[in-house]
């Protein structure tokens, strides 16, 4: 990409083009910038700085649950992949290979991993011998390449930075317990630290992962309606255990297989959430994932700025003292006015205005980056008045984006239905499914719209298909997706 492309002198609003909007908005608050190799991306500082704060938090709730992270070689040899047929077809359009090193060619082609189940599935079979060895909890926080079609920053690149969880159990329910755990360990953590409201349930099975008995996903509804599929959990069951001859020896002296699952999130969530929170303006942070959470901002005429600015930086000291990650800008050469735009677009949850009348009146003023609100505050009490701002401002974030899915989603009865309203307006669609792979296919021929999950709450049980009329085996979500 040029130079010229990569700087964004405005950023395209919405209404007029979302995709333009997205790239302009990441381009220009400088989260990220192009790669030479295409459908990658380099994470500029603050892009990488949010994956820091997502990658910590997930961290402390993965040990949380009695997870330990380990790591896995990159490089997976050919043979892995044959063992699971599933897995083997569902990856291999994907893999790029590495056929020569050292000036030789390969006795056996290596793939550059795009997730290690077989790796990890022969590691396993080592490892576990008896009951007592299990469960086995670990995670790998790793990068992946998957040389995908069709590349969009953030959502969907040919390399990615994610975790990946793979466990090794007893049985069945202990495995199924783990997947519905981490599944709702990143619901929560979408809904209570990035402010995303998300919709949970169960992948069809011809959305499921390769290899995998069930899927299940959180789905996360972007601005201009489209689905992104935020995480997913997988219960494997035996087959990566039979693959890999996973066995172990049971309470009763008998040779078991173990029962698996995954679970993975990816770099894709720092997409989620600009698409979910940004507007005209630029990037909307949720402030528990924003490199910056507060800007102060001195104001007033230039003669005053000798007081002002010196009281300006000791508000500075104090809040980072306070462990809150906030910047001062007192360049003279700036008007606030560009200060206040540039903080915006770079969407800091929180700006401080401090002036000489503030300064007389021991306040200054706090305004929030999504509703606008400009609120005084006493100096003495800045601290506790920034961290209640920040919460206010996770507080709005969530909920408009909860009345936005809230609004754009339609329960229907009929294709004709479903079709108006995606062609129409935006958004998700609940209805039933027969359970057969032919309706399925023929909702995304007629729609363009795919099924995102078997949601555990829908808002209403359906009796009939949407295509074929016949008994709702499923009340499934539909969407356009990224
Ligand atoms: P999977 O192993 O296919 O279940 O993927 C785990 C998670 O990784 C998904 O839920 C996505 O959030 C994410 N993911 C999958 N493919 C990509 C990609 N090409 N770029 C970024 N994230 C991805």
């Amino acid at each position: 990409m040029s130079k010229e492309k990569q700087f964004v002198k405005e950023i395209t609003p919405q209404s007029e083009d979302f995709s333009r909007w997205y790239i302009d908005a990441i381009s220009k608050a400088e989260l990220m910038s192009y790669s030479p190799v295409r459908g990658c991306v380099v994470l500029r500082p603050d892009g990488y700085e949010i994956w820091e704060h997502i990658q910590r938090e997930l961290d402390r709730r993965f040990k949380e649950t009695g997870h330990r992270n380990a790591y896995f070689p990159l490089f997976i040899p050919e043979s892995f992949f044959q063992k699971e047929k599933e897995h083997v077809e569902g990856f291999n359009p994907e893999l790029p290979w590495v056929t020569e090193a050292g000036g030789e060619k390969l006795e056996e082609r290596l793939a550059i991993r795009p997730t290690s189940e077989t790796m990890i599935g022969h590691m396993y079979s080592n490892w576990i011998n008896s009951y007592r060895d299990l469960p086995v909890l670990i995670n790998q926080w790793a990068n992946v390449v998957r040389w995908e079609k069709r590349t969009l920053p953030f959502l969907r690149t040919t390399e990615f930075l994610w975790q990946e969880g793979h466990t090794a159990h007893e049985d069945e329910a202990d495995a199924r317990k783990e997947t519905m755990q981490m599944l709702e360990v990143y619901r929560d953590f979408a809904e209570n630290f990035l402010a995303i409201p998300v919709i949970m349930g169960q992948k069809t099975p011809s959305e499921k992962f390769a290899g995998a008995v069930d899927t299940y996903s959180i789905e996360a509804m972007m601005k201009d309606g489209k689905a992104v599929q935020a995480g997913t959990s997988h219960y494997l069951g035996t087959n990566f255990a039979q693959a890999f001859d996973i066995k172990y020896l049971d309470r009763d002296n008998q040779q078991q297989f173990v029962h698996t699952t995954s679970w993975g999130v990816s770099t894709r969530l720092i997409g989620a959430l600009i698409m979910v929170h940004g507007d005209d303006r630029g990037l909307a942070l949720p402030p528990k994932v924003a490199p910056t959470q507060a800007v102060v901002i001195p104001i007033g005429p230039p003669k005053t700025r000798d007081q002002v600015v010196p009281r300006a930086e000791e508000m500075f000291f104090e809040l980072k003292r306070a462990g809150i990650r906030v910047k001062i800008d007192d360049n003279p050469d700036q008007s606030p006015g560009w200060k206040f735009n540039e903080y915006e677009m770079r969407g800091v949850p929180v700006r401080i205005e401090f002036g000489p009348r503030d300064m007389e009146n021991g306040q200054a003023v706090l305004v929030s980056r999504v509703s606008g609100e400009k609120r005084p505050v006493k100096l003495d009490a800045i601290v506790e008045e920034v961290r209640k701002m920040l919460d206010d401002v996770h507080q709005t974030m969530y909920s408009n984006a909860k009345s936005f899915l809230e609004s754009n989603f339609k329960i229907v009865d009929t294709i004709d239905e479903m079709k108006s309203f995606l062609d129409a307006q935006r958004g998700f669609v609940l209805t039933g499914w027969c359970g057969s792979e032919a309706c399925e296919k023929q909702v995304k021929e007629e729609t363009g719209a795919t099924s995102r999950n078997i949601p555990f709450e829908p808002a209403e049980r359906k009796s009939a298909c949407v295509v074929c009329g016949s008994k709702a085996e499923h009340t499934v979500v539909f969407g356009k997706s990224y």
